[in-house]
């Protein structure tokens, strides 16, 4: 590429200039004569990687952005192509201390080099990273299990509420994703409510999003639109979960627990507004369901002012669901519980995951959780995030698609309207704003009910200047589908 220089640099190109030049230019080894094995190998084309996947791999995996990308480095915030461009990586949360961060790399090599076997043997490991984790924790939330995803540390967390309840049936809350087994298809009212879903099973019962901007109950009871009139959204949605809950105990069906997300994502990057997780867990706990975390996507300071997103609302689950960024990509979900629901699930039958907590698995979850202390991450999320919300803000002034701004820490929002006062979605244009982010160099994704918020949820190392080029580029973005409008 350009190397960064202002203006020309001989015998460089972009990518996508690459076969105009390569038609004007004679062959400079017609002269030179290096011998071909000398040559690097080129990249795979984006053509065939595409074709070769359509034949191998299930249709319905699905690929981001309209330009595939073919990605072959990774480091701290950065991705690269096999092009060598570089991309700011604003999206994805699993590296939370970076791409390959040497701390980890090492930690799991090393391990790998030397034993990774399953939890049926004494290790030291898994032991360790339970105490740092259960320290991390308020009580009573002291009991660990292990497994090697979200989903399957979701399945468990289902297990341990039937058996502690002896109930059947769920709450979930609309437009969540819970993760991808049969049982968590059917809480997850994105799937099952979505393409290709058969519907909400009668064991689960689904609650509103207390969406504060477009939903049932606004934030601001000025506004002409907001049916409410009233502020306490939060205390109107959590009565709304309450109606739920009578609504199913009415029928006879018994519940066993309250499942979501303590900052919604997939439903659109929410903040849930003050007052609506304590009353929503009063009201499971009196019904006799044990309240359930779902912190895959929030745990581990990227909300920046609390180390778990609970924590902001001033309420403890009686279990916490976690996953991705806890082992920075390395395969690893886990459950924490109370002793007194652990003792219920201890019933006679063993639980046992072969990859969950493995050594390794533990050495890298260690290693995560250590850099994450060490280079003060959660303190990082706090100030970078509370600058990129500023700046999204100003945006906001600017560029009329922008309809609101939300998030807390590096989980950030931006909802895209085609009308501020009637809050249509811009979903199209929202899909458009992260192709061409693509093109500038920064990657985000889009989420929502209407898929028209944009997702901003980088690596925990994302820096103020980072977050000032994400900007940056996306001024010049959000001018660019206005214009094409
Ligand atoms: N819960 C939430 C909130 C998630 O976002 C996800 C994954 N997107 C899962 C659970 C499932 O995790 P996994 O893909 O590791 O099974």
């Amino acid at each position: 590429d350009m190397l960064g220089r202002e203006g020309d640099f001989i015998g460089s190109c972009l990518p996508s200039e690459r076969r105009l030049w390569r038609e004007l230019c004679p062959d400079p080894n017609l002269l030179a004569r290096v011998p071909a094995q000398l040559f690097p190998a080129p990249p795979l084309s984006v053509e065939s990687l595409l074709a070769e996947r359509r034949e191998l791999l299930g249709a319905n995996l699905s690929l981001a952005y309209r330009q595939p990308l073919h990605l072959v480095r990774g480091f701290g915030q950065w991705l690269f192509d096999a092009d060598g461009q570089r991309y700011l990586d604003a999206y994805n949360n699993v590296p939370q201390v970076g791409h390959s961060h040497p701390k980890v790399v090492r930690a799991v090599s090393e391990q790998l080099a030397l034993l990774n076997t399953n939890t049926r043997y004494l290790h030291e490991k898994v032991l360790l990273y339970a105490r740092r984790l259960t320290a991390k924790l308020p009580e009573p939330l002291s009991v660990c299990y292990f497994t090697a995803s979200g989903s399957e540390a979701n399945e468990l967390a289902l297990r341990l509420a039937r058996a502690h309840t002896g109930h059947r049936d769920m709450v979930v809350m609309a437009g969540a994703y819970h993760g991808h087994t049969t049982a968590l298809i059917d809480l997850s009212p994105y799937k099952h409510a979505g393409p290709g879903g058969e519907g909400t099973p009668d064991w689960v019962h689904v609650s509103p999003v207390p969406d504060t901007y477009r939903g049932e109950f606004r934030a601001h009871p000025s506004d002409p639109f907001d049916p409410s009139g009233n502020s306490a959204p939060g205390a109107r949605y959590a009565a709304r979960v309450a109606e739920v809950i009578a609504a199913a105990r009415a029928r006879g069906r018994r519940i066993a627990g309250y499942l979501a997300e303590t900052l919604p994502s997939v439903g659109g990057q929410i903040v849930l507004p003050e007052g609506f997780l304590p009353g929503v867990y009063a009201a499971v706990r009196a019904a006799g369901g044990l309240c359930i975390a779902d912190e895959v996507q929030t745990g581990f300071g990227r909300t920046g002012e609390t180390f778990w997103a609970f924590e902001r609302y001033g309420v403890t689950p009686d279990i916490l669901v976690l996953g991705k960024p806890i082992a920075n990509g390395y395969p690893m979900g886990a459950v924490v519980t109370t002793p007194e629901v652990a003792r219920s699930f201890a019933n006679g039958m063993e639980f046992f995951s072969t990859f969950g907590g493995s050594t390794a698995a533990c050495a890298a979850a260690l290693a995560t959780l250590e850099v994450t202390e060490e280079e003060g991450l959660q303190a990082n999320a706090a100030a970078v995030g509370r600058h990129l919300l500023r700046g999204l803000q100003s945006l906001a002034e600017r560029h009329p698609l922008i309809g609101d701004v939300r998030g807390a820490g590096l989980f950030l929002g931006v909802e895209l309207v085609r009308d501020r006062a009637t809050l249509e979605p811009a979903g199209a244009e929202a899909v458009e704003v992260a192709n061409r982010m693509r093109e500038l160099g920064v990657l985000l994704g889009t989420d929502g009910p209407h898929g028209n918020v944009l997702k901003i949820r980088p690596p925990l190392c994302f820096t103020a200047a980072d977050a000032d080029f994400l900007l940056d580029r996306l001024e010049t973005a959000l001018s660019d589908v206005a214009a094409a409008l």
